[in-house]
Order: C-alpha cells, then sequence, then structure tokens
C-alpha cells in the first residue's frame, strides 16, 4: 500500500521494524517501552537523546527549550495565548487557512487579537503577503501557519519580526526543510505528520520568552513549568517521544534535514510536474507560489471522474489520496516517510488514467 495520507504519517519501514523488534524487550531491560516507568534511566535517556537529535538536526541554539508535551497541535492554539497574551496586550496572527483560524479563534478567548495578513480573498488558495505585515513593536507575539494542510499552501520564506516573537504552527512541514531556529521564539508541532505518532507535541522555545508567564494559569498548560522539568512535569506519552527518537535517527541516517529537503522537492515537482504538463486533465488547486511541498492538492476535469480516480486510486493500493472534506477534490500528502519510488508509482497511474479518461 502507498500511503499518502494527510492527518498520520506513514513512518519508514525500517523505524517500524525496529519498534516491532524492541517491543517486547527495550535496550536489554527485558520490558516493554510500553510499561517501564518515565523516571527509569531507561526512559530519561531516550527523553534527553530525543531532545539532543532535534537539536541537532535543526541546529537550535542553546538558549533554546525542546519540550515534549501532549494534547496536540490544538492544545498549542490555546497554550500560546494562555501564555503569552498577557493582560492589556495584543497578539497578530495571519490567517492563511483552516488551521490558522482555529489558532485566532482559541486566542480570542484569551485577549485582543489583529489579523496582520490574510489571503481570505484569494479564499486561501495562497499565502498572506509578508511584505505587507506591518510589525508593532507593542505586539505581544506573531503568530502564522507555516503549512495549511487542507489546501495545501505554504509559506516559501519566513520575515524577520525584530525584537517582536514570532511562533510558528509547523505541525505539518516540520523537519522537511531547513529553517534558520533562531528567527523564531516558538514552534510548535504535533508529530502525527513528520515527526512519528500522534500523542506528542514538539515545542521548540527560546528561554527568554518564558520570563513573563503568568503565574495564575495552570500548570499543566505553562512553558515554564514544562521546561524547568524537562518535560518530566507529569507522565509523558513514552511510546509515542520513543518513536520520534528512532524517526530522527531515521532523518539523521538518511542525510539530515538538507538531505531529506532535496528528496522532498523532488517528490514535489514530480507530483506538480505531472499536474502542469497534463493539458488541464489535472488542475493544482493553489496558486503556484504557495505551493506545498507537502500536501499537493488538485482537481480532475469533473466530479464524476474524481470519484473513479479516488476509486481506481485505491485498488492500485494508493490510499489517502481523497481531498479533506472543506476543500474536496483530491490531496496527497507527501511527508518524509514517503520515498520517491512512491511518488512515481502515483505519477504513472496518473499519467495511465489520464489515457484512458482524458
Ligand atoms: N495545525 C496544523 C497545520 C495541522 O495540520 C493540524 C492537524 O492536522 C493541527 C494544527 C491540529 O493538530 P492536532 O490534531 O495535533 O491537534
Amino acid at each position: 500500500v502507498y500511503n499518502f495520507n494527510a492527518g498520520l504519517a506513514t513512518l519508514p519501514l525500517e523505524v517500524m521494524l525496529q519498534i516491532q523488534d524492541e517491543l517486547l524487550d527495550l535496550q536489554g531491560t527485558n520490558l516493554s517501552i510500553l510499561e517501564i516507568s518515565h523516571r527509569s534511566k531507561e526512559y530519561e535517556n531516550i527523553n534527553e537523546e530525543t531532545q539532543q537529535l532535534l537539536k541537532d538536526l535543526l541546529n537550535i541554539p542553546s538558549d533554546y527549550e525542546v519540550l515534549f508535551l501532549q494534547g496536540g497541535a490544538s492544545m498549542q492554539f490555546a497554550m500560546v495565548p494562555m501564555n503569552f497574551l498577557t493582560e492589556g496586550r495584543k497578539a497578530s496572527y495571519l490567517q492563511s487557512g483552516t488551521w490558522s483560524e482555529k489558532a485566532i479563534a482559541e486566542a480570542r478567548k484569551f485577549g485582543k487579537v489583529t489579523i496582520g495578513g490574510s489571503s481570505g480573498h484569494a479564499h486561501f488558495k495562497k499565502v498572506p503577503d509578508l511584505s505587507r505585515v506591518k510589525i508593532d513593536p507593542e505586539t505581544a507575539y506573531i503568530h502564522l501557519t507555516s503549512n495549511e494542510t487542507i489546501l495545501g499552501t505554504q509559506y516559501q520564506s519566513f520575515i524577520d519580526t525584530g525584537k517582536v516573537p514570532l511562533i510558528v504552527d509547523m505541525s505539518s512541514d516540520i523537519l522537511s526543510r531547513h529553517i534558520d531556529v533562531s528567527n523564531f521564539s516558538l514552534i510548535y508541532a504535533g508529530a502525527q505528520k513528520n515527526l512519528g505518532p500522534s500523542g506528542v507535541t514538539t515545542v521548540i522555545v527560546k528561554r527568554d520568552l518564558m520570563e513573563n508567564i503568568p503565574k495564575n494559569i495552570p500548570d499543566i498548560m505553562n512553558y515554564r513549568i514544562h521546561a524547568n522539568s524537562r518535560s518530566l512535569y507529569h507522565t509523558p506519552p513514552v511510546f509515542a517521544v520513543y518513536i520520534v527518537n528512532l524517526m530522527l535517527k531515521w532523518i539523521r541516517n538518511n542525510g539530515g534535514v538538507k538531505a531529506i529537503e532535496k528528496r522532498n522537492h523532488q517528490k514535489a515537482d514530480l507530483i506538480y510536474s505531472t499536474i502542469d504538463n497534463s493539458a488541464g486533465f489535472y488542475n493544482g488547486l493553489v496558486h503556484l507560489e504557495s505551493r506545498s511541498m507537502m500536501n499537493v492538492t488538485f482537481s480532475i476535469l469533473n466530479n464524476k471522474i474524481e470519484k473513479l480516480f479516488i476509486q481506481e486510486a485505491e485498488e492500485n493500493g494508493f490510499v489517502g489520496v481523497r481531498g479533506h472534506r472543506d476543500a474536496g477534490h483530491l490531496r496527497v500528502s507527501i511527508y518524509n516517510a514517503v520515498t520517491y519510488e512512491q511518488c512515481q508509482a502515483l505519477t504513472d497511474f496518473m499519467i495511465d488514467f489520464q489515457k484512458r479518461f482524458g
């Protein structure tokens, strides 16, 4: 089966086999990762090592903390304003589609939110123009969503927000391309696309951002509490963190982020060029300059043929090609674990399908 699902990533076969191999006996302990204590030496090592692997892969500067939390990226939508949108302040959010709008709706429950840029006028088929974003030094932070998973748009670059903290939801493109972490004050990402399974959310946060967190918010929602206890404030999702550990080693062993980025470009170029060379049989849903390298969305001539495409794709082992219910049409998600060969098999199928129905 070729897995092009958007919600949950495929894990590389090597990683799956290692999980299977170690499931009953983690590193000679005769215990499973599922049953060891999170206070054990073994888990302490996994926790520390996983943080270090991410620091190494993303060249995270020493004044940042790496946290592993629960609650998904959706909990971050609430935690970010709870911690940083303090009394009397305002935050600026860039509106680029469904996920950024969810973040905005949560932030509005805590304080004043301004829309620093929006692509609503283009029905979110592109990302907001960052060159037009005005940076008010009084803003508590600026928030954006680097990749909108549903319609398949992605910022190709970011802005320098100076002293105003830039906070980014990277749930669907973390570790898919090189980024300069020092441009951001906080990055969050649910693990379940590029990093591992659902159940753990990675947060990379600059230490100085955590200096003025209000004391009256619940401890479980307080970044400083998690940072001070090295993500062991309460029982962590040990199995998910362990899989992230294996996934990060897989990325490292496959040449690191630069090599993964190159491969991701090749995968996306292959599928987009098949769409663009189809003489209008396939049509990309979003503007060229905002196309996502992770989620490729497109339509086919008409609804009937699209249904047939989905059906035939499934019969041929391509799963997850149906578009999100809000966007319709088709979407193939090509996260880090999807191989070039799998994309090649898909484009061969697309070309053959066009020959028969074009
Ligand atoms: N942000 C983005 C960009 C997403 O793609 C998703 C889920 O697909 C979320 C946030 C929500 O993540 P979670 O389900 O981990 O809460």
